[in-house]
Formats: C-alpha cells, structure tokens, sequence
C-alpha cells in the first residue's frame, strides 16, 4: 500500500482564498497583532510566514518586535494598549520567548476576546467544555485535514504523541469532540510502539526526528505530522515518512502537511474574532 499524501499547502491555500473572499465583504480589513520577542532564527520565518500571509488575504497584521533582553512589563504593558485598540482584532505573542519572561503572565495579559491562538487558561478550558469560540490554530489545522481524509471520525482511535498545552492536549480535546476514542501518550508512555498500532489516526506531536517507524502503524491509519525538526540542515518531521508512507492510508509530509494549515487557522480565528467584536458593539 501506499499512502495518499495530504497536500496542507494546498489545502492551506484553499481555504486562505476562501476566507480573502469573506474578509472583501468586510467594511473594514481585520487587524492581528504579533508580538515577537528575540531573535530566535524559527521564529523570525514563522512571524515573517504570518504576516505575509495575512496581507496576501486582505487582513493587516502588524509586528511589534522586542529585543532579546526586554522587560516583561514593556511587553505587558504592550499587551494592554493593544486589548483597549479597537483596531486590533487579534493579540499572539509568538513562542518561545526568552527564559527572564514569565511565559504564562504575559500569554494571560491577552484579553478573551482577542486571543486568537487560544493559549490562555479560560480558553483551554472552554475548549473541553465545547464552549469555545475557536481553538489553538495547530490543532484545528490537524482537525481540518483529517475531516477531508477520515469518513467518519465518530469512533475512531485517535492515538496523539505529545500533551503540551499548544497541541496535544487541544487536539485531544478536538478530537473527542469529534466523537473518536481518544488515547494521549507521552516521554513517559510506557509501550508506546504498541499503542500507536491501535491508532486509526495518529497525531504525532513530540519534536523527536523520525520516532515513528513503519512497525508501530496499523494498515491504513491516518498518520498526521506536526514535529518539525532539523536534521543535517533539512527539515523533517516525528514520523519516518520514507518507511511509514508504505504502511498508512494518508500522511502529511514535512514540510507542506501541517504548517501552513497553521497559519490558515490563525487567520481563520482573527477573522472569526473580528466577526464577535463587531457583533458586541
Ligand atoms: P513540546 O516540547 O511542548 O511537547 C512535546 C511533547 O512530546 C511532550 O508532551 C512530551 O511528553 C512528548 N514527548 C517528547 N519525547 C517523546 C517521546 N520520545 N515519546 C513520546 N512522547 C514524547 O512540543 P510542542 O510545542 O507540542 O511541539 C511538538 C512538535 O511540533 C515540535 O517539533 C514543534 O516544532 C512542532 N510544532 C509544529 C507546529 C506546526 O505548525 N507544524 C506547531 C507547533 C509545534
């Protein structure tokens, strides 16, 4: 067998035009904020990536870029002007940030209505409840992609790798959501290979270059790759791709499977953001 591979890049592309359609009928254009902290290289294409792609569909997206050393009330200060803009739509602050900053403050700084990556606590919570208004952008990107490659997902095993608050624990949530069996494993997983063979969809999110082998996957699972590792200068992802591809009835490859799916779905949430604020006015 070999797997249908699951073009996110096109996907991606797809649903951008589709919400540059939405964003024309607007009266006025969407605003997300970024907030970037640092030189971190994977970080300066990933903010590049968004607002690139935020002005490519209509929306502005404005970079407030801090140095490395900056103080954690200048960036929450920061933060508060831009909660009271009425201009601003959308407030992320791109992760990492460097070790000095309390990384849960500052993200909690964020007012409801304007976090669009849904990293705040109250978010998260709601998201198990079904109450949110939207979820983390890489977890619904997964979800998106999975919709078009599962028939049903209503009872499904969903195996995911990885439990961190910006992924695994949002997709599990998503996914049960959805009506699929969720198991969540981990670095403490013990029998790990054996659980992922009972996967009908494996989510793996562990940023452990090629973890997954062909042996650990049943026939025909859908596999979805969302680790991003660099390894002798290329980028690869948590799954062998080469070996699985053989086993999987669909898989993402890395990179063009999940990335961009990311960044549709941040864009999607600041629009869907903008759509509430007005609605409240
Ligand atoms: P994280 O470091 O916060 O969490 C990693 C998780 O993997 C932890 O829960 C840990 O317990 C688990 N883990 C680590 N080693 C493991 C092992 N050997 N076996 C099983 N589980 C193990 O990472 P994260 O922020 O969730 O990101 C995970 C990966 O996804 C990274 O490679 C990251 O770069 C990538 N990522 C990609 C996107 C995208 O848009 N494509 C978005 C976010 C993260």
């Amino acid at each position: 067998m070999t797997a249908q591979i699951i073009n996110g890049k096109e996907i991606a592309q797809q649903f951008c035009d589709d919400l540059a359609q939405q964003i024309k009928q607007l009266k006025k254009m969407p605003k997300l904020a970024v907030i970037l902290v640092g030189d971190n290289p994977a970080s300066l294409i990933y903010v590049r990536n968004k607002q690139k792609k935020a002005q490519e569909i209509g929306m502005e997206c404005e970079v407030f870029h801090f140095a490395e050393l900056a103080q954690e009330n200048e960036i929450v200060t920061l933060i508060e002007q831009l909660n009271m803009d009425k201009s601003v739509n959308g407030i992320i602050v791109q992760l990492p940030m460097p070790k000095h900053l309390n990384e849960t403050h500052i993200l909690e700084t964020v007012q409801q209505d304007k976090d669009v990556d849904a990293f705040k606590q109250v978010m998260s919570g709601a998201l198990w409840q079904k109450k949110a208004p939207w979820a983390s952008a890489t977890p619904q990107g997964v979800l998106l992609l999975l919709k078009k490659y599962v028939d049903n997902l209503c009872g499904k095993h969903a195996v995911i790798i990885g439990r961190s608050n910006i992924v695994g624990k949002p997709m599990a949530a998503l996914l049960l959501n959805e009506d699929c069996t969720v198991t969540i494993s981990h670095s403490k997983t013990i029998g790990l290979k054996d659980i992922v063979k009972t996967g009908d969809i494996v989510v793996v999110a562990c940023g452990v270059p090629r973890l997954v082998k062909k042996d650990w996957v049943k026939p025909g699972a859908v596999i979805i790759d969302v680790g991003i590792s660099k390894v002798d200068g290329k980028l690869c992802g948590d799954v062998d791709f080469d070996e699985v591809k053989d086993v999987a009835g669909a898989i993402t490859p890395v990179p063009g499977g999940v990335g961009p799916m990311t960044i549709a779905m941040l864009l999607k949430n600041t629009y869907t953001a903008y759509l509430k604020q007005m609605d409240n006015l």
